[in-house]
């Protein structure tokens, strides 16, 4: 019998089968096997999770972690932090960083920036806006696990080679991406109808703030009509098609429900909690120990309950944070400069604890809360079972958690580098209290105690 480095017993763990009592042994960095409860009576380090479910390490396929290049919002070791203590084992940072991951060299100064700063393993998709100069099979033979455009917005303010692109563009990447096998995954943006609000505010005599230009842009015919674009522009290249934010909208999950359901396109769909169930509508600025107003509204009351549903009818496969930190400073107060305060919301910290929070609430269960939030997207990218897995051989990465803690967030320790915590002084019932990285404890009971540069680039191929 394998050496018992770790043993994580007493715990509901979960299975393919469901929730079991299992002990949980580690040998290394492996889960060496599943063991009846008592089995064996201690590992080097035995973690007592009597009461508490132990889960797949959460991967977040959706964050950004701004390094290289926009270090002074957030970098791999305080990104990566803040995902430890989220209960987040692995991260996929996304390609608006500068360089931008659209070479051979570029996408291995990401990757070095976060084996020598990360607490938690990640895969950054690449950007295939080079395709002409022959990088997107290039890019797919480094590992990246997909690839991520961001359709042409004027006004973004990362409008970094990551995301300008006008159509005729994304159909000539996508064609040559579908030659790789790889998803592309692409924000749906038309950029006639987002440059149009402002005007058509002053059309209206409405004020001319913030909140207003905002409730004329992202509306549905917007980015629902962009995202029928895509469909159609992936199905004709051949290409697998990552319908990303898949949120509020019901167009959007409808045309997944029915792209799905047509069988002439492989799709995969991805909700993001920035711009669904967790937007916060102002943010409390943990320096100055004060609430300020980011000007754009709180989500209507019906947007969750259609998220959740795409959630758990299996529209939407997998989710993600889109944990977007940026500085209070560089708010712009010109309503046209929009982007600058939605694009400001930090989540990652505090994300396993919030998805608990709903399942307390009923919103969905915790065996579909560990589908979308790792074994699906695990499956889906190939890094299964190696990751989204509590199986013999897979990296120990799991996470314990306490659903019947009550407790209040608090800002006493945040993580990101930001300091901004939209969720300040909110009442939880559910925690995570121990994060583990192939075998190693990163976190344990609100403390970070992994190391950077402990964190490691999962290929695939
Ligand atoms: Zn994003």
């Amino acid at each position: 019998m394998n050496k018992v480095d770790l043993l994580v017993k007493n715990g509901k763990v979960y299975t393919e089968a469901g929730f079991r009592d299992f002990d949980v042994a580690v040998s290394g960095e492996k889960i060496a096997f599943l063991a009846m409860p008592g089995a064996i009576e201690n590992g080097e380090k035995t973690i007592d999770a009597k009461g508490k479910y132990v889960l797949p390490g959460i991967i977040d396929f959706h964050t950004h972690l701004r390094d290289p290049g926009l270090t002074h919002k957030e970098d791999f070791e305080t990104g990566s932090r803040a995902a430890a203590a989220g209960g987040v084992t692995m991260v996929c940072p996304q390609p608006n960083c500068d360089p931008v991951p659209n070479t051979v060299e570029n996408y291995r100064k990401e990757i070095e920036a976060g084996e020598s700063k990360s607490l938690v393993d990640f895969n950054p998709p690449a950007s295939p806006l080079l395709y002409e100069e022959g990088w997107v099979p290039k890019l797919a033979a480094e590992g990246a696990a997909w690839f991520k455009i961001f359709q042409r917005v004027a006004s973004y303010p990362y409008s970094t080679a990551a995301g300008t692109a006008n159509t005729a563009h994304i159909f000539e990447a996508f064609k040559e991406i579908a030659k790789t096998g790889k998803y592309c995954s692409i924000h749906p943006c038309d950029n006639y109808i987002l440059n149009y609000a402002e005007e058509k505010v002053r059309k209206l005599g409405l004020p001319f703030t913030r909140e207003n230009v905002m409730s004329f842009k992202s509306t549905e015919e917007e980015q629902v009509g962009a995202a029928y674009e895509l469909y159609f522009l992936a199905k004709q290249a051949g290409m697998k098609w990552y319908a990303l934010h898949c949120r509020h909208h019901t167009g959007q999950v409808d045309l997944v429900r029915w792209a799905k359901s047509e069988h002439k396109i492989d799709v995969i769909a991805s909700s993001e909690f920035n711009w669904g169930l967790f937007q916060p509508s102002k943010l409390y600025d943990v320096k100055r120990g004060e609430w300020f107003e980011i000007g754009s509204k709180p989500p209507p009351a019906d947007r969750s309950e259609k998220f959740w549903a795409g959630i758990n009818d299996g529209t939407i496969d997998f989710v993600g944070t889109d944990h977007a930190p940026g500085l209070r400073e560089e708010l712009d107060p010109d309503p046209t400069k929009l982007f600058a305060g939605s694009a400001m919301h930090p989540l990652l910290e505090w994300y396993g604890h919030l998805l608990l929070n709903e399942v307390n609430k009923g919103t969905t269960s915790l065996e579909r809360l560990v589908a979308i939030t790792s074994v699906n997207g695990a499956k889906i990218f190939g890094f299964y079972p190696r990751k989204g897995a509590i199986l013999p051989g897979s990296d120990a990465d799991v996470i314990i958690c306490d659903l019947e803690k009550e407790w209040t967030i608090t800002s006493d320790k945040v993580y990101t580098k930001c300091q901004i915590n939209p969720y300040h002084g909110r009442k939880m019932k559910g925690k995570v209290t121990h994060t583990i990285l192939r075998g190693e404890v990163i976190m344990e009971e609100d403390k970070v105690i992994g190391k950077p540069g402990y964190g490691k680039f999962v290929p695939v191929y």
